[in-house]
């Protein structure tokens, strides 16, 4: 697995390079350009480093989270506040396509306790999901509620769909359902990180999707998570299946 992470990373991160070294070599090659021909290339280099640079994020963060040296905050999280900030965030990329967002939280809202970053970063791979892949003048609808001593967050959106056969391998890393004749930009790391801050809330995540028609993700997170001391794995491991009690004292 480890081989296999090596030669993805390697390869996505190979992918903008190429790109970004045979633009600029062109530029250089090339001192009579015409301007627009110039920016042009400039605008692709620009982009693809901006690719490179969230690639490089996300690669750290799933490091981070993998290793375990990303560290849990606990603290109090408005998610209401925090869905707001996401939104105003992501206005303007649903605009560009026409996408219309909608908000909808569930009165008297509770906060919960957990990570606001890492929350706000599964909210913010969720819609931006939802605009990258729902067709110019759909709309997306974002709900927060509490049902059954639980926080429940819902994406819906009016897009493309996911196969049912890809279903299962969206939150694998790097898993990017083939879309023929659709170039769409990703890496295939969102929905694994979001996947594993779910789970380090001990939340769960739902999908459900129809071709053509669109998708809801459901998040559900517990309102207190029942924090893990700081043990080995293999004592985390003990713990979990409840037989690490006596050696936490
Ligand atoms: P990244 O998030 O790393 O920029 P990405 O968006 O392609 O790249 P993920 O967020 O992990 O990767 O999603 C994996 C795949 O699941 C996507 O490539 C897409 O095909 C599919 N997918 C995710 N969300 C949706 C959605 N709302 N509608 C349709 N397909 C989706
Ligand atoms: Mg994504």
């Amino acid at each position: 697995m480890k081989t296999d992470f090596t030669s993805s990373v390697s390869h996505e991160l190979r992918t903008p390079l190429t790109s970004i070294k045979a633009y600029t070599a062109t530029i250089l090659r090339d001192p009579n350009m015409s301007e627009e021909t110039r920016r042009q290339f400039l605008t692709i280099i620009d982009e693809e480093s901006n690719r490179l640079a969230a690639l490089i994020e996300d690669l750290l963060e799933v490091s981070r989270i993998e290793t375990g040296t990303t560290k849990m905050k606990q603290k109090t999280v408005d998610v209401a506040a925090v869905i707001e900030k996401v939104l105003i965030n992501l206005t303007p990329l649903a605009h560009k396509k026409n996408i219309e967002l909608r908000k909808y939280i569930g009165d008297e809202l509770p906060t919960l306790q957990g990570d606001e970053g890492k929350i706000e970063s599964v909210v913010t791979n969720l819609i931006d999901n939802a605009i990258k892949f729902t067709p110019e003048h759909g709309n997306i609808t974002i709900c927060a509620e509490e049902a059954n001593g639980e926080m429940v967050i819902r994406v819906t959106d009016t897009g493309m769909g996911i196969p049912r056969k890809s279903l299962s391998k969206i939150f694998d890393r790097f898993y990017r359902v083939p879309r023929p004749g659709k170039e769409i930009q990703g890496t295939g790391l969102g929905l694994s990180i979001v996947n594993k801050i779910v789970s380090m809330h001990n939340g769960r995540i739902e999908v459900e999707s129809e071709v053509d028609k669109g998708t809801t993700f459901v998040v559900y997170l517990p309102l207190t998570v029942k924090s893990i001391p700081e043990l080995s794995s293999a004592e985390q491991a003990l713990y979990l299946i409840g037989a690490g009690q006596a050696r936490t004292k």
